[in-house]
């Protein structure tokens, strides 16, 4: 029962790294990259490893509230 529990836990914290390193962390809008330059049309720009890592970080925690 507390197995299940934990195994629950993380897949609930998982998050897609398909999109992590696609998605805007300013508007949201998803960018295909090219490079390793991330650029988006609101003006963001940074290395596309950062806008992985800043999205996992603030994405929402997609939570199937029980
Ligand atoms: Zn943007």
């Amino acid at each position: 029962m507390e197995y299940k529990v934990k195994l629950r836990g993380i897949a609930v914290g998982y998050v897609d790294p398909k999109y992590t390193s696609q998605t805007c962390p300013i508007c949201r809008n998803r960018n295909h990259v090219k490079d390793r330059n991330y650029q988006c049309s609101c003006g963001f720009k940074t290395h596309r490893d950062r806008v992985a890592g800043m999205n996992i970080i603030h994405a929402p925690v997609i939570d199937g509230v029980a």
